[in-house]
């Protein structure tokens, strides 16, 4: 066992405060990673809220974990000591199922999650808001030197919930592609849609967010509260890609796909959206999809390409001692377009 230090969530009513956690030592499958980075995911404020009813306290967030090997076990044959890896919302799976022989472990009914979760072990898992952790080796990403670490941490978690639907509805040259929502999860929606050659839309309730939509890839933003450039788009779309954090009118998205058009749901509201007209999707075959962040290997697959194309975030760094903060900020749509934690701040406390 090795004391790392983390900061945790205690209640869903009290802010997040320093806090001592224990890692197992690594075992023959292991390996340690000393943390240098953890982004800031609305899903970790979702959890720490308690607004999906399923949060277990005391509770260190984090799943978009970069750092450098520390230790491996003696079965561990593909990372190196002082490798720069990775570690997402996943830290193991049941290994047989229909699903994980798919490569897509989160569809896994026993998927161990960062934290927030049950080991193997029957332990609680902690997240990445932590000094270090000790992770099973098919977990565990390669992360390229090529790119800043702290950019790269967001890919582990809003870098394959969006690039993972991108890729599995085939999104590319010739469509038009809208994102719902210009945050965590919308920024990197909007680089990959690019990057994969659509057109693209960017849907946002932030007048000021117009600007920084097209410099990060958006052709053209769209207010989503203006009925009138709304209705200059209907019917006109292949795929839409809604990675809202709250409820909302999901009629004003479907009404702006083509015939066979998909909307998909990636955002996770603490309530239920208005439920939406049967009307608006039958008369033009149109389908609403939902998807979870993305199997391992496909991550791999992302962070490789983002290396090879030199995508990241883009990030705000901050000290772990202003995540109350950065999270107040997040409820309000402030962020560009990502919070990271320097867990340097958190060595150092
Ligand atoms: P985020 O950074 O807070 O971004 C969400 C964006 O949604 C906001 O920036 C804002 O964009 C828009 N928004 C917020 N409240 C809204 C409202 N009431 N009405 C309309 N638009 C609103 O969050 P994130 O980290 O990207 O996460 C987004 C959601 O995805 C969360 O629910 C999270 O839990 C979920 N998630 C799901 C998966 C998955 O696997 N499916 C994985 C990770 C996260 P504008 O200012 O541009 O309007
Ligand atoms: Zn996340």
């Amino acid at each position: 066992m090795t004391n790392t230090k983390a900061y945790a969530a205690f209640s869903h009513q009290s802010p997040l405060a320093p806090y001592a956690i224990d890692r197992r030592a690594p075992g023959a499958h292991d390996v340690q990673i000393e943390i240098l980075y953890c982004g800031v995911c609305h899903s970790d404020i979702h959890q720490v809220l308690n607004e999906w009813g399923n949060s277990h306290f005391p509770m260190v967030p984090g799943h978009e974990i970069v750092g450098r090997v520390t230790g491996i076990g003696s079965s561990v044959e593909s990372f190196k000591l002082g490798e720069l890896v990775g570690v997402g919302c996943m830290v193991n799976s049941c290994h047989h199922c229909p699903d994980c022989e798919d490569h897509q472990e989160q569809f896994c009914n026993q998927t161990v999650f960062t934290y927030n979760s049950i080991d193997v072990d029957g332990s609680p898992t902690y997240g990445g808001y932590s000094t270090q952790i000790v992770v099973n080796q098919d977990f565990v990403l390669h992360v390229s030197e090529k790119l800043d670490p702290a950019s790269v941490a967001p890919l582990l978690c809003a870098g394959i919930t969006t690039y993972s639907p991108l890729r599995h509805w085939r999104v590319g040259k010739g469509q038009k592609v809208g994102i719902v929502g210009l945050g965590g999860l919308g920024h990197m929606g909007v680089k990959f849609a690019r990057a994969f050659g659509a057109e693209v839309v960017l849907f946002t309730t932030s007048p000021s967010k117009v600007a920084d939509a097209k410099q990060l890839g958006a052709n053209s933003a769209v207010i989503s509260t203006d009925p009138e450039q709304m209705n200059q788009h209907l019917a006109s779309f292949d795929f839409i890609l809604d990675t809202v954090s709250a409820p909302h009118n999901l009629d004003a998205y479907t009404s702006l796909l083509k015939r066979d058009g998909t909307l998909c749901l990636v955002g996770v509201p603490d309530h239920p959206h208005p439920s939406p007209q049967v009307g608006n999707l039958i008369f033009k075959r149109r389908q609403i999809a939902g998807s979870l962040i993305g199997g391992i290997q496909e991550t791999q697959e992302m962070l490789d390409f983002c290396a090879e194309h030199n995508i990241t975030s883009d990030i705000e760094l901050i000290p772990i001692q202003k995540i109350n903060d950065a999270y107040e900020r997040v409820l309000k749509s402030d962020v560009k377009y990502r919070f990271v934690i320097d867990i340097a701040s958190l060595k150092s406390s």
